[in-house]
């Protein structure tokens, strides 16, 4: 099954994206992720990457349209995967149907007030990918990932200003994508502002 999770930045997509993924046997493709591990490698992408989303603003269509049509192509894709932070604007919604199928799309919906507050709480461990918060999900110690107690870390693009941007962009440029799906009769509605075992549940059982 090829999926697409929509919805805000902290509304749970790379949580429930992470888990699905890993129950499915199906990868995990995060473009967020991909441009992390681009930065953390100073690779020209990486590079060209790094302040735009910093800021919290979108990295140029092309370049990001060109390395997913990429990641699409490696085998482990070719029995399904789930898209999380991509598409994020339109052009890039019809590119991507240009080069592959899309079974379902699944939208995340969030009170715009939870968002703030799931964010800035957020912290990772950046080598697995694992995230907690310090409120909702909190590691067993804080600061350090449980499985192997290294420290976890607050991404750049979490700290208040950038989050209120990302929210911003997310509305111009993210949210006429639920239209988008919604006309190609595949979009997936769930509420994300539960806890999410109860998410997770809703999630599978919208998939079933
Ligand atoms: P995320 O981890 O999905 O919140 O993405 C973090 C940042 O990576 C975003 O704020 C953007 O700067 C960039 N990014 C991730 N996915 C995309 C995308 N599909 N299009 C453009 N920029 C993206």
């Amino acid at each position: 099954m090829n999926l697409v999770f929509l919805g805000p930045p902290g509304a749970g997509k790379g949580t429930m994206a992470s888990r699905l993924a890993e129950e499915m046997g199906i990868p995990h493709i995060s473009t967020g992720d991909m441009f992390r591990a681009a930065m953390a490698k100073g690779t020209e992408l990486g590079l060209k990457a790094k302040a735009i989303m910093e800021a919290g603003d979108l990295v140029p269509d092309e370049l990001t349209i060109a390395m997913v049509r990429e990641r699409l192509q490696e085998s482990d894709a070719q029995n399904g995967y789930i898209l999380d932070g991509f598409p994020r604007t339109i052009p890039q919604a019809e590119a991507l149907h240009g080069f592959a199928t899309i079974d379902r799309a699944v939208r995340f919906e969030v009170a715009e007030e939870s968002l703030v507050k799931r964010l800035s709480g957020r912290r990772v461990h950046k080598p697995s990918g694992r995230i907690y918060h310090v409120e909702f999900s909190p590691p067993k110690e804080p600061g350090k990932d449980d499985v192997t107690g290294e420290p976890l870390i607050q991404r750049d693009d979490d700290k208040e200003e950038a989050i209120r941007n990302r929210l911003k962009v997310y509305h111009e440029q993210t949210a006429p994508l639920v239209s988008y799906y919604e006309a190609k009769g595949i979009l997936t509605t769930i509420d994300a502002s539960p806890e999410p075992d109860t998410v997770y549940e809703s999630l599978k059982k919208a998939l079933a």
